[in-house]
Formats: structure tokens, C-alpha cells, sequence
């Protein structure tokens, strides 16, 4: 089968790169390989791979820089991998347009989730372009964006006007991790530092309002020290960490 989604490694480390590829050919993934970022960037333009794994920390280009450069001509899911556990890099490289991380030392069985999950957004992605979309739906949650009104299940959840924003931006990047900086400048138009904990306390009135009924299913995952992520819920519940 020639439709095996296929994986751009993006590793200067030899030994992670093989154990990457490894793992990738056991569950049947296609990959292309590139120890720096120049090969990266020709990889990812060549072969238009339908996700990328990055490495930041590359010899010859911050792996932002890569990211950058990608996000100019394609919204292809990136996965950064980054050694650094500082929670600023991870940050940057998603506000950059990355959609999700990974910290070293992770595990095969990690990887290969974060690559469900953004194979999924892909997918979602090219759905909600042949379809028309005006409806979403994940799990037991609804939302009519004509409308402008929000369900789970048969219940109408009732937001206020920030809530409901704040429940369609999640909703619009699902699998995505959106930092607390994109969420401020999309909801407010500005960010600063402190506004972050009253973010923190519209996202707590946010879950409280999803979870009717005994609906206890996770659909905002917290991200602490960098944001939030809306989970697919509808098919299996595997990535959920
Ligand atoms: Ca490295």
C-alpha cells in the first residue's frame, strides 16, 4: 500500500534517529530521514511528508527557525522533540505553529500516540474541508456554529459569550495544543503574564459546564506552564493520556 502515512524524522542524534525509525517501520509508517535542518527542509518539500517530527535542538538551525519556515507554505502536523525541559522552548515552538510535543527521554509507545493524534487532525482537517462546516461533533459534544449554541448529548450546555469563544477555538484546533499566549491574543487581542490565571478560571468554569449528565469525558486537556488541547473523543479515548 502506497497511502501508508509517511513520517519525516528530523534527529541529529544516531542512535534516537534509528530507534525512531525502527519503531516507524514495525508499524508500517513510511519515513524519510534528516539528521540537520537544511536536509529537513528539503525532506519536507520534497516528499511533503503528512507529519513531521522535529528535533529542536539541531546542529546547524533552531528547529523554530524549521517551523517557521514549514508553517509558511504548509499546516502539516509538526511534533517537536526537545531535550531542554525548559517549558519556554516548547512554548516558542508552539506558538511558531507547531501542534504538539514530545520531552526526552519518551517512550516509542508516546511517539507513536502523538502521531494517532495528529494523523487524526489531519484527517478531521480534510473532512471538515469536503463537508460543509457549520456542525461539530466529538464524543457526546455538539456545537452549531451557526447557531452559536453548544450541546452534550441532548442537553444545550450554557456558555457565556467568552466560554462559548474559548470553547470554539479548542473545538477548531482539535488534537492541537494551543498555548496560554495564542488563547489570550485570540479570546482578548492582548497577553500578558497575569491574565493567565484568569484564563485558568474560564477554562475551570469551561470543563465544570462540559461535564452534564455524568458526561465525565475529558475534552480539555491541561497542559501546565504552556496551555490547553481539545481531545477526539469519538473513536477511542487511547490518546487521553
Ligand atoms: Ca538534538
Amino acid at each position: 500500500m502506497s497511502n501508508k502515512p509517511m513520517i519525516l524524522v528530523v534527529e541529529d542524534d544516531a542512535a534516537v534517529r534509528n530507534l525512531m525509525a525502527v519503531t516507524l517501520e514495525t508499524r508500517g509508517y513510511r519515513y524519510h530521514l534528516a539528521p540537520n535542518g537544511t536536509e529537513a527542509l528539503i525532506e519536507a518539500t520534497t516528499h511533503q511528508p503528512d507529519v513531521i517530527l522535529l528535533d529542536l535542538g539541531l546542529p546547524d538551525m533552531d528547529g523554530v527557525e524549521i517551523i517557521r519556515k514549514v508553517r509558511s507554505w504548509s499546516a502539516m502536523p509538526i511534533i517537536v522533540i526537545s531535550a531542554r525541559s525548559e517549558d519556554s522552548d516548547k512554548v516558542e515552538a508552539l506558538d511558531a505553529g507547531a501542534d504538539d510535543y514530545l520531552t526526552k527521554p519518551f517512550s516509542v509507545d508516546e511517539m507513536l500516540a502523538r502521531i494517532r493524534v495528529a494523523l487524526r487532525r489531519l484527517n478531521a482537517d480534510q473532512q471538515a474541508v469536503s463537508r460543509e462546516n457549520t456542525c461539530y461533533e466529538n464524543g457526546s459534544l455538539r456545537i452549531d456554529y451557526a447557531a452559536g449554541c453548544a450541546w452534550i448529548g441532548d442537553e444545550e450546555i450554557h456558555l457565556t459569550p467568552i466560554e462559548y469563544r474559548l470553547l470554539c477555538l479548542l473545538a477548531r484546533n482539535t488534537g492541537k495544543v494551543l498555548t496560554h499566549n495564542y488563547i489570550l491574543k485570540e479570546i482578548w487581542g492582548s497577553y500578558t503574564s497575569s491574565e493567565v490565571g484568569s484564563l485558568r478560571v474560564f477554562m475551570a468554569m469551561l470543563r465544570k459546564k462540559l461535564q452534564v449528565g455524568g458526561d465525565a469525558q475529558p475534552y480539555i486537556q491541561t497542559h501546565i506552564g504552556i496551555g490547553y488541547r481539545m481531545l477526539r473523543q469519538d473513536r477511542t479515548t487511547e490518546d487521553a493520556q
